[in-house]
């Protein structure tokens, strides 16, 4: 089943869910993470307060993000940074190329950037010819497996320590069979101190821009962005409009919440401070739209703006645990990518919004307070009044109305279904047009309805 060209994310996840054992280390990997950020959050007694802080914040930001934007601006420019506006991902891309070009870049390395992926970055500079290499170890893996990211944070999540040691063996000749993390992470190290090397041009994301002072801020684990931006003589910095906080005074929250909702760590082993070019090295910064503005324009959803891309609502969902990134055909996954990619492309994305239990543990663990699963249950809304029309579930959903409307045939239905259930065979019952019965089985059918049960009962 497809919505247009694109699987519909129940049809991805089927084929995910075939390999059960990958499913299921997927589900315990990812739950260990959650687990991680429990334990992190809790040793903080004021982490509410952060949470709420952080919300506000936030919320000030999207209320007053044209003024921010434009202060953030001036002081990057008095700085001495060039800054350029991309309306979408097609001007990002040639802002990119286009300095790549004026200072004879050749040799680019990269750090985790989710908005270069949203933008199709590499795919671009790759067909001009460009050899862009990502310096994320996890990033470096998938891009060798011709892969893109299943997590926001942890890009290579899907795979498990074996495929690695073949991927390496194959790119960069480690023994064969060999998967001791030590051993293939030194493999790494070494391959990609060469590239750092050699490179004259950087490209890092941007996990926070501060307005009042027109500086950024990176976060790492490995240092990589670093290690790119103080070899290369050129620094590209793509940052998201909605990454602002408008003083450097807020930052100290979001770094207290960003590590330990992502990892459980306290804080990402870099948090590396951007204000200027250095003495004869040249900054350009790049603020992207991409849609961000017209999500500000919607009411119901203009919240998800406030991500700050932690991946909490991954590890906690039980649609994405046991389905995998990839199963949402898009950049930003899961549940706030399910808020997200509707707003781009409402045809294409439809069905994400229904990858969901509304449970509601999304928005318990989301460190800036998103009403994640109430933006979830809107979309679905907006979908059934706006999207592909559902002939099927329309007409489903019409004769259930009529039906419950009715409570003689309402009984006399039950009645029939309970009986024919009970002596129908399995073969009958399973069958290929039963979906919800592929890997489920319903429970023994009732002697009675709970309206004759209660009939009979309520007396005593
Ligand atoms: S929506 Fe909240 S929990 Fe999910 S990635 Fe964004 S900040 Fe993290």
């Amino acid at each position: 089943m497809a919505t247009g060209s694109v699987k519909t994310h129940a049809a991805a996840a089927e084929e995910f869910l075939k390999d059960g054992e990958r499913s299921h280390w997927h589900d315990e990997t990812l739950w260990h993470v959650r687990q991680k950020r429990d334990t992190a959050a809790q040793k903080l007694p004021e982490w509410e307060s952060l949470r709420d802080v952080a919300s506000q914040i936030k919320d000030y930001v999207l209320s007053h993000l044209d003024g921010l934007l434009l202060q953030f601006e001036q002081k990057a420019r008095e700085n001495g940074i060039e800054v350029f506006w991309a309306k979408d991902a097609k001007e990002h891309n040639e802002h990119v190329y286009r300095i790549l070009q004026e200072n004879n870049v050749t040799k680019l390395v990269k750090s985790k950037s989710i908005l270069t992926e949203e933008c199709g970055l590499n795919h671009f500079l790759e067909e001009k010819g460009y050899d862009v290499v990502d310096t994320d170890l996890g990033e470096r893996i998938i891009q060798f497996n011709k892969q893109v990211p299943s997590h926001i944070v942890m890009p290579a999540i899907h795979l498990k320590k074996r495929e690695i040691g073949d991927i390496f063996h194959t790119h960069l000749g480690t023994e064969a069979g060999a998967d001791d993390p030590g051993y293939l992470t030194e493999a790494a190290r070494q391959h990609l101190r060469q590239k750092f090397i050699e490179a004259d041009g950087a490209v890092t994301g941007v996990n926070f821009g501060i307005a009042e002072t027109g500086g950024f801020v990176v976060c790492t684990n490995e240092g990589n962005a670093d290690m790119g931006t103080h070899l290369a003589d050129i620094h590209i910095a793509c940052m998201g409009i909605e990454k602002l906080i408008p003083r450097a005074a807020d930052l100290g929250v979001f770094l207290r919440l960003l590590a330990r909702s992502a990892t459980g760590q306290s804080i990402t082993n870099y948090t590396s401070h951007f204000h200027r070019p250095r003495p004869g090295k040249k900054m350009y910064l790049i603020l992207v739209d991409n849609g961000r503005t017209a999500q500000l324009g919607r009411e119901d959803f203009r919240n998800s703006l406030k991500c700050i891309r932690c991946g909490a609502c991954m590890n906690t969902c039980p649609i994405y645990r046991r389905s995998s990134g990839f199963s949402y055909n898009a950049t930003v996954p899961g549940p706030i990518g399910s808020i997200l990619s509707p707003g781009t492309d409402l045809k294409k994305h439809s069905s994400l919004p229904f990858a969901s239990t509304l449970c509601g543990s999304c928005s318990e663990v989301c460190p800036v307070k998103i009403n994640i699963h109430e933006q979830l249950y809107k979309w679905r809304q907006v979908i059934t009044e706006e999207g592909p029309p559902q002939p099927a579930k329309k007409w489903a959903m019409k004769f259930g109305g009529m039906v419950m409307s009715k409570p003689r045939l309402y009984d006399f239905l039950g009645k029939l279904a309970r009986r024919s259930l009970k002596n129908s065979p399995k073969g009958l019952i399973y069958n290929r047009f039963n979906a919800w019965g592929k890997k489920r089985d319903l429970p023994d059918v009732p002697k009675e309805s709970f309206k004759e049960w209660y009939q009979k009962n309520r007396k005593s």
